[in-house]
């Protein structure tokens, strides 16, 4: 029999708080009720926001709370060049373009658009689509641009990549915390536009990264944050575009803080650091999480 694979990926870049206490602590339930592997994963991509103090903090609050997991542990910025591989492929398979339009272009573009009477698309975050006009640009024009150094993101392009892939874009989503079944859920990739997959100084994205990690380190059950179910259409695309393997998912109920929004890495009041000064206890945080 294979083990199931759990993993939990938190970025450091910022502290963590209860709703990453709750995916953590769940993550290790579910690895300890069913006998599998528990991996954590350091999801550093972005050099800038991500840094040295934030991910000595995400260690020190993760083993306060009583985390334990399998070293060593994947740091994704040490990985760049797996990444880069699968870009080129990407590249060579044209089902990536560079696209060059800055944000302040893309914004006139849209305006214009939308002076004109038509609604432009936006993906679930309410980000408007980028304009496809890049993917029509000769080859040697990308190339001129790229040698002068333009700035440029590389972004799937999403029609070639829906085409690419079988025809079975779902997944199987568990129903509930005890794993005990899953129900079929399609995929809408489609849903986020060309997405960026990488960019000019860094070969890959969260998406690209992700789907190549959670293969690459044979994670079996991916067990996430609610906020995250809509992209794993855009994850399950890469996949079958990639040929890697499909995980099964679970994407678990957030924390909300007393307001009864989303908590953000920059409240400190609910992050895990300050409750721990103000006395709290790993159960006091079992509790508040509800496990
Ligand atoms: N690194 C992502 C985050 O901190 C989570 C990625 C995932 O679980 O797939 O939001």
């Amino acid at each position: 029999m294979t083990l199931l694979t759990f993993r939990f990926a938190p970025s450091p870049n910022g502290e963590l708080h209860l709703g990453h206490a709750y995916s953590a602590l769940l993550n290790q339930k579910l690895a300890m009720h069913t006998g599998g592997r528990l991996l954590l994963r350091v999801e550093d991509i972005d050099t800038t926001r991500c840094t040295p103090e934030f991910e000595a903090g995400m260690f020190a609050d993760l083993k306060w709370l009583g985390l334990g997991w399998e070293e060593p542990v994947r740091r994704q910025s040490e990985h760049f060049a797996d990444y880069e591989a699968v870009l080129e492929r990407l590249i060579r398979e044209e089902l990536v373009y560079p696209a060059f339009m800055s944000r302040g272009e893309i914004r006139a573009f849209i305006a214009d658009s939308e002076r004109r009477g038509r609604d432009w698309p936006r993906d679930p975050d309410g980000v408007p689509f980028y304009p496809s006009a890049d993917k029509a640009l000769p080859v040697k024009e990308r190339k001129r641009r790229i040698a002068e150094n333009a700035p440029f993101a590389w972004r799937l392009d999403i029609g070639a990549a829906m085409a690419r892939a079988g025809k079975d874009l779902t997944w199987a989503e568990f129903t509930d915390e005890t794993l005990s079944a899953t129900r079929p859920v399609e995929a809408r990739p489609q849903d986020w536009g060309d997405v960026i997959v990488a960019r000019r100084d860094i070969p890959t994205s969260y998406h690209l990264a992700v789907v190549i990690d959670d293969a690459l380190q044979r994670v079996s059950h991916v067990v996430r944050g609610q906020d995250l179910f809509s992209a794993t259409g855009v994850q399950r695309l890469l996949q079958e575009i990639l040929g890697l393997p499909r995980p099964v998912y679970f994407h678990h109920r957030l924390i909300l803080g007393p307001d009864g929004r989303k908590l953000s890495k920059s409240l400190r009041d609910t992050g895990l650091a300050a409750l721990r000064e103000a006395g709290a206890s790993p159960d006091d945080v079992r509790k508040l999480v509800g496990l």
